[in-house]
């Protein structure tokens, strides 16, 4: 869900953090810092609102800080969403070298951290037994917690890239720190998860809550780790490949006036999704599986091939000579099945589907088993 827009990033909330956000409110107020002020009940949930907000705001500039040093940097940034376990900034890049990625990470727990010292300091200031007061120390507290926690060395979270960072700069390869950098994660991820299940068998009920969240942390943060960590293999497996290489040969054309019936026919005969739609040897454009939306009522024999398909101009293509790390990026952005690979002269040379790239990840794998990653001292 789309919220709004700061510096030209779109602010998008997931629906989790509506859930999270009114526990929050009502945590604060009722069972909170605010339990034992003295407040009426009508300014207790106000405040328990006006707080949690002030919160998930903090959370907000701890991304906006992220994504404006990376956009500093050359990185566009489409969006940040807010959901359960905090914020992601989605960077549209990668950074280039590892200071920049250094700093990228390391400025949102500095944010966390100089927000929290604020609140600390306007808590002293509205003193220790006022509503307000006592909104600013929970502000306070939370805002340290949320800098220290994503120092953490644990590979996705800022720390962990901060991490990367380092190895990177030290090992002069990308690909080698975030191996290191996920390992740590790993264990570290790993730990909170055994850590979670120890405080929630032996604590007793009051600690189970929070052990399960730790076993909740670790899991996420085990998974996040494992994706960032695939897709750096796919980015290490593609190097130095163009779109002509990955590419699959189309499969057979069908003409501009074959119906609908005929088009699921050659699907099911040749078991491939995606088919070229042609007028003699010009490329009109694509039909695949998922344009069978646009048939509508309409009876399969009585519906032509060219009411349903792509056309040409709306697809997103890439030429034979496209960087197969540049295609992943594509297929990661446009969140399509399949690429067409088209030359200058408009023939369609191939089509690269998500299974041409991933394919490429066993191989790797396996050839990485046979030669040693780096050289042996
Ligand atoms: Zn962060």
């Amino acid at each position: 869900m789309r919220v709004g827009k700061i510096f030209g990033i779109d602010i998008v909330i997931n629906l989790s953090w509506l859930f999270i956000f009114a526990f929050v409110a009502w945590a604060l107020a009722d069972v909170g810092p605010f339990r034992d002020v003295s407040m009426l009940p009508a300014q207790r949930v106000t405040l328990g609102i006006i707080t949690a907000l002030l919160f998930f705001g903090s959370v907000l500039a701890h991304e906006l800080a992220h994504s404006l040093v990376a956009r500093s940097r050359g990185i566009p940034i489409k969006q940040i969403t807010l959901f359960m376990f905090g914020g992601v900034s989605n960077l549209e890049g990668e950074p280039g070298t590892a200071p920049v990625e250094a700093w990228i990470s390391f400025v949102g727990p500095l944010t966390s951290l100089v927000l929290g010292a604020i609140f600390f300091s306007l808590s002293l200031l509205l003193g220790p037994r006022t509503p307000l007061g006592v909104a600013t120390e929970y502000l306070g507290y939370a805002n340290i917690v949320l800098g220290i926690f994503n120092l953490l060395p644990a590979f996705p979270l800022d720390g962990g890239r901060v991490l990367h960072a380092l190895v990177w700069r030290i090992t002069k390869s990308r690909y080698r720190a975030t191996q290191i950098a996920a390992g740590i994660g790993r264990l570290l991820a790993g730990l909170f998860i055994l850590y979670g299940i120890f405080a929630t068998l032996y604590f007793g009920f009051d600690n189970a809550l929070s052990g399960l969240w730790m076993v909740f942390i670790g899991w996420f943060l085990l998974q996040a780790g494992t994706a960032e960590e695939t897709h750096a293999e796919l980015e290490h497996a593609l190097q130095g490949l163009t779109a002509a290489d990955i590419a699959e040969a189309p499969p057979v054309a069908l003409p501009a006036d074959a119906t609908a019936d005929v088009v699921l026919q050659t699907m099911m005969r040749t078991g491939r999704r995606a088919f070229p739609v042609m007028l003699g040897d010009r490329l009109l454009g694509i039909v695949s599986l998922g344009d069978f939306v646009k048939l509508g009522d309409r009876p399969p024999g009585a519906a032509y091939v060219t009411s349903l398909m792509t056309r040409l101009e709306d697809l997103h293509s890439v030429t034979p000579t496209t960087q197969a790390t540049d295609v992943l990026k594509l297929f990661s952005q446009t969140g399509v099945a399949q690429i067409p690979v088209i030359d200058a002269g408009g023939q369609l040379v191939g089509f690269v589907t998500r299974e041409n790239i991933l394919r490429r990840l066993p191989l790797h794998r396996d050839l990485r088993r046979i030669a040693p990653a780096s050289p042996q001292v």
